[in-house]
Formats: C-alpha cells, sequence, structure tokens
C-alpha cells in the first residue's frame, strides 16, 4: 500500500492552502498529506483511497469511544437544534453545562467539585495558571504566581501551556514566553522539593503535573510519586494542579489518572476524553474548597472567560460520551486492554533486539527503542507501521526513541493482536 498516494487534487490544495497544527513543514510540502480521512468506525480510520489504519493513537490521545458513534453525533444535532449556542457569561447559564459541571463532580475524585469550561486542554492549563494566580491574590498573597511543572512534561500551546511545557523543543519553537514558569527535574519528589526550596515557596502559586506524562514519551511516576507531592504541597502551602487532558475518561484504566495514586489534586485540567473528540471542550474542575473561596473573597467580577465556555452543544456531546463510557464499562475495558497491549509489547520485546523497555498503565503504552546513540529509528518504524495498517507515534525529544500507543478504549483483543502484529512486522522491517 502506498501511503502518499493520495487524491491529488486534495493534496494540492493541502499542500498550498493549509498550515498544519504540530507538523513536519517541509515533509508536508514535499509529500503532502500521507492520509487524508473520510471515515471512522471503532478503532479503524479509512482514507480518501479506501485504506484502512488502526488508529493506535486514537487520533490525539482523545477518541476514547471510538470512530463513527452515532449517537455523539444525534446529541449534537438535538441540542443544535434546540439551542446551538447562548453565552455563560454573567448570570447565564443552559442545562447541558449544568448538568455536566453536576456529572464531572460526581465523577472526578475526593472534592473536586466545580467547574470552569474551556475549548480544549491548552485553555483549560491557562485558565488553571491564571485562577491559580488569582487564588493567591485573593488569599492576600499576591507574591505567590510561580508555576512548576516538570522537564518532558506537555500541557498544550497556549502562552502559559507552552511557558508550563517540560519539552524545551516547544518553548525554543518562539523567543518570547510567559513569565514565571519554573521546571523541575519529572518523576522525582525530592527533585520537587529543593526546586522549592531554591525557588522560595512563599512565591509559589501551583504545581503541575500529569498523571501519566503522555506526548513527552509516556512516563509511568512510582507509586509514592504523587503521594509525596501532595505533602509537599500541603506543607509549602502550594495548589497542586494535575493535566488530566489525557489521562482522564478511563485512559489509563481508572475514571481519572490520579485514582491510581489516592491522590486529589486543587485543580483538574481536562479536556480530549470529555467529548472523545466529538466537539472541542475542556475544563478546569475545582475543588470544593478553592471553590469557597472565590465565592466568598471575590467581590468584583471573575474576569476570564472564553466565549465558547460551557457550549451547550459540546455539553450535551460530552454528557452522551461518558454515558457510553460508563454504559459500556470502558474504563474497565481499557484496564483489561491495556494488560494485553502491554503483554504483546513484551512478546515483541522479546522476538526483536531493537526493542528495550516497555510500559503501559492501562491503554496508554510505550516502546522504547534501541538505537544505540545512533538516529533515533522510531520515525522510520511509524511509517512503515503505517504503511502496514498502524498508526502510532514516535517521541524522540530529549534523546529518546520512543514509539508510543493510545487506542481507543472500545478496542478488543482480536484489534490489540493485530496492532501487536503490525508493529512486531514493522520493526523487524527496520531492523
Ligand atoms: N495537556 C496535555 C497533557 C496534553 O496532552 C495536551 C494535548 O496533547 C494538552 C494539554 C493541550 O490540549 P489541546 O491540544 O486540546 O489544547
Amino acid at each position: 500500500r502506498n501511503v502518499t498516494n493520495v487524491n491529488q487534487e486534495l493534496s494540492e490544495l493541502d499542500k498550498k492552502h493549509f498550515l498544519h497544527p504540530t507538523s513536519p513543514i517541509k515533509q508536508q510540502q514535499e509529500h503532502g498529506p500521507a492520509f487524508i480521512f473520510t471515515k471512522g468506525d471503532g478503532v479503524y480510520l479509512e482514507d480518501v483511497n479506501g485504506n484502512r489504519v488502526i488508529d493506535g493513537m486514537s487520533s490525539l490521545w482523545n477518541v476514547n469511544i471510538g470512530h463513527g458513534r452515532k449517537e455523539l453525533g444525534q446529541a449534537a444535532m438535538e441540542q443544535m437544534n434546540e439551542l446551538a449556542f447562548s453565552s455563560c457569561f454573567a448570570t447565564f447559564s443552559n442545562e447541558p453545562a449544568i448538568r455536566l459541571a453536576a456529572k464531572l463532580a460526581e465523577i472526578t475524585p475526593g472534592d473536586l467539585s466545580t467547574t470552569f469550561f474551556t475549548s480544549g486542554g491548552s485553555e483549560s492549563n491557562d485558565t488553571a495558571y491564571k485562577l491559580a494566580r488569582h487564588y493567591w491574590i485573593l488569599k492576600g498573597m499576591p507574591q505567590k504566581k510561580k508555576i512548576i511543572s516538570c522537564e518532558k512534561s506537555y500541557h498544550g500551546v497556549a502562552m502559559g501551556a507552552t511557558s508550563a511545557t517540560g519539552l524545551k523543543p516547544f518553548r525554543d519553537f518562539t523567543n518570547s514566553l510567559a513569565p514565571d514558569f519554573y521546571y523541575t527535574e519529572h518523576l522525582s519528589a525530592q527533585a520537587l522539593r529543593e526546586t522549592i526550596e531554591a525557588e522560595g515557596p512563599e512565591t509559589i502559586a501551583a504545581f503541575i503535573a500529569e498523571p501519566v506524562q503522555g506526548a513527552g514519551g509516556v512516563h509511568i511516576v512510582s507509586e509514592d510519586y504523587f503521594k509525596e507531592v501532595r505533602e509537599l504541597c500541603n506543607h509549602y502551602n502550594i495548589l497542586l494542579i494535575t493535566d488530566e487532558v489525557i489521562t482522564g475518561f478511563g485512559r489509563t484504566g481508572k475514571a481519572f489518572g490520579m485514582e491510581h495514586y489516592g491522590v486529589t489534586p486543587d485543580m483538574m485540567c481536562l479536556a480530549k476524553g470529555i467529548t472523545s473528540g466529538y466537539a472541542q471542550l475542556g475544563g478546569v474542575v475545582l475543588s470544593e474548597s478553592i471553590h469557597k473561596d472565590f465565592m466568598e473573597r471575590s467581590n468584583g467580577t471573575l474576569l476570564h472567560g472564553y466565549t465558547y465556555s460551557g457550549h451547550p452543544m459540546a455539553c450535551a456531546v460530552a454528557l452522551r460520551n461518558i454515558e457510553i463510557i460508563e454504559n459500556e464499562n470502558l474504563v474497565e475495558n481499557a484496564r483489561n486492554m491495556g494488560e494485553e497491549m502491554l503483554k504483546g509489547f513484551q512478546w515483541i520485546q522479546g522476538e526483536r533486539d531493537l526493542v528495550g523497555e516497555v510500559r503501559g498503565l492501562g491503554l496508554m503504552g510505550a516502546v522504547e527503542i534501541l538505537s544505540q546513540g545512533k538516529e533515533p529509528l522510531a520515525p522510520a518504524i511509524v511509517n512503515e507501521a503505517a504503511s502496514r495498517g498502524l498508526i502510532c507515534r514516535s517521541v524522540v525529544f530529549d534523546n529518546q526513541d520512543t514509539l508510543v500507543f493510545a487506542p481507543p478504549l472500545t478496542i478488543n483483543k482480536q484489534e490489540v493482536e493485530q496492532m501487536i502484529e503490525i508493529l512486531h512486522d514493522a520493526i523487524h522491517a527496520i531492523e
């Protein structure tokens, strides 16, 4: 199968008029799009030439309930026909936003209770940093404004979200970032303590981390890490923000990633799986006590809001999506199929010399490639896998040479086996 053999007209128009997000510009100009997708069905995507591939990344770690779910189209249509949009600014509201906020309070851990809606993960992160800083202003400690994040982290591309992103190439893309962002070694509570001490806890508003680092290469923390982080944040009076943009809504085999560690953050950032990508939506869920402080201490207007905060159609889609995740036991399926996927990686590790460490938590997985200091091989394996019918992603930041995976939570055993077989053959072909 020739993956570049796509519809010529679309390909030329794409090259000429479409600047792609997070894309290799020269390659795009030379070859045009590798796939122009026209259809989705379960774990499969189909392109203009009728090529069918397994979406081993749930597109961008987000299509949790799989492609082609007509129920979500139905939910969107019904809401749009009733009320496509109305504002949530000031004291206006709408039923899907209210019901979704209440549903999130029910399903998120601990005392997380109140949601501020956004249109995606980057906006959720920027919102969390601004709300954290505003919180300390309200508490009479305006000097607490630094945000600490982890090396190798990814928090999005809005100015604040990029500034918090630990993957340096994303920060180096532009030459001036938001001030007061600092980084600490990932996976190490001791390193966080040292960073807090060095920066001065009285100047720090919040620490943010992903429960499992995604774009940075699927790095899974030790069991005690977040407990220690929670203790440090309590001790130094620092807010804990967790970025569950990828890990939320069942991805890791629990409803939310932090449930693996028994820790509740003060704020939780959501997006992606909240609608499984069927509409643009994100949110920040605040703990009851933070919400109470906002209520008791604010006397002006909360001057932060997006036009689409609480978009009725997006919220209606999210509600239906969450219902599907619950009714079809997709969190449990992610846990079970995640184990199958990891077993598959371990089998490939035994078969192929090129494979180093393999990792997984639920349906987030990684396979390290042993390029031994030479050019990374993961990008070539990704291309080879795509031509054989599997989409996955390479991570080559920070001298890594890693393949990452995040198939839809609806995947079944046979589809996992198909994924593993294609991956094995792709690695074999590159060896
Ligand atoms: N946070 C994490 C952990 C992410 O993985 C992403 C996107 O990949 C974002 C934030 C940014 O979300 P968005 O692309 O919806 O702005």
